[in-house]
């Protein structure tokens, strides 16, 4: 028998934890984040993170009069997923903390941790639900830094250690501009945002540039930031080809700023040359919400729906192994 859920009663917090900035959100049964709210991230403490969350989480709950059910909140970092703990965060200089449990201890309600990327890439399969059994989709999204999510059969790749993806520090131009890691030439040094942003610094360096949106909006009336912006889009789409030639996947999706205005068309011309008979597709979010909170959103509603609703029936995904906790007893009842 058909029948509706009724989406104003409960919802799922949804977090991303970014390199400059915490976002925030409330995502109710169908899947539509209904509110959003967007942070200066000003500390690496894990527990001065989670009191910050909460406050926030909790006072939009109460001001939208909603149940809470669980938490998700995704990070580029290596995570032990079925624990919520994070492994490894360079940038924060995090090991071993466990973030879910730290948050589960403040909201009273299951928390779920997983890395940005793979949140991503299960939003998307989600949004292209049914695919058939061999049907994978593979999302690649080049921001601060450069990662893959492979979703196959309903569950994401991670790989032995969690570390699938992770494209980053992969060898990509031997003669390529040194990377953090002390090697040369990684491939987070030659193709993604901040790459392009140290090199556009280098050559300019008496401009101020503070993003790769700036650089984007003034490369219209500048041939020089163009024919950077142009080139990382053609290795862009030849990484692509490759990633596609090896994994051939149902869906190839590109996510972040390689997508915006005619760099994205620069992507799809590199890649049809290399590989004429698949397109490039973009994600599917609603305006003004950030692709990342999405997908954590939606990992987040792939915990608490029960297997019969899991957002992708068939093999349940790794975190609905996990049976509710008893701690899901709604904390903020408003009658
Ligand atoms: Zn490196």
């Amino acid at each position: 028998m058909p029948i509706a859920l009724n989406p104003s009663i409960y919802c799922v917090a949804a977090i991303h934890l970014g390199a400059l900035w915490i976002d925030i959100g409330l995502i109710n049964l169908q899947g539509q984040v209904f509110v959003h709210t967007r942070h200066n991230r000003t500390t690496t403490s894990p527990e001065t993170i989670v009191d910050f969350i909460a406050e926030q989480i909790t006072k939009s709950v109460v001001q939208y009069e909603r149940i809470l059910l669980a938490v998700s909140i995704t990070l580029n970092a290596q995570v032990n997923s079925k624990q919520s703990v994070v492994i490894g965060h360079n940038m924060f200089d995090w090991h071993g903390v466990p973030l879910g449990l730290l948050l589960e201890q403040k909201l009273k309600v299951r928390a779920i941790v997983d890395t940005n990327v793979y949140a991503m890439a299960l939003a998307e399969y989600t949004y292209h639900h049914p695919l058939s059994t061999n049907d994978s989709l593979l999302l690649v999204n080049i921001g601060s830094t450069i990662g893959m999510g492979l979703v196959v059969d309903s569950d994401i790749v991670r790989g032995s250690t969690g570390l699938a993806g992770f494209l980053e520090h992969s060898p990509w131009q031997d003669s390529g501009p040194m990377c953090s890691c002390g090697l040369r030439g990684c491939m987070t040094s030659v193709l993604s945002d901040r790459a392009l942003l140290e090199e556009v610094r280098r050559m300019r360096p008496q401009s101020k540039f503070s993003s790769i949106e700036s650089i984007i909006e003034l490369s219209s009336s500048d041939a020089g930031l163009r024919e950077i912006l142009y080139y990382r889009a053609a290795k862009v789409g030849e990484l692509l080809a490759m990633l596609a030639s090896i994994y051939n996947p149902a869906h190839l999706v590109l996510s972040g700023s390689v997508t915006l205005t005619e760099y994205f068309d620069k992507v799809k011309e590199s890649f049809t040359r290399h590989k004429g008979d698949m397109d490039i597709e973009t994600p599917t979010s609603e305006p003004g919400i950030p692709f990342p909170l999405l997908g954590a959103g939606i990992v987040g509603l792939g915990a608490v729906f029960s297997p019969d609703l899991l957002l992708n029936p068939g093999k349940l995904n790794s975190y609905a192994e996990i049976s509710f906790m008893p701690t899901l007893v709604p904390q903020y009842e408003t009658d």
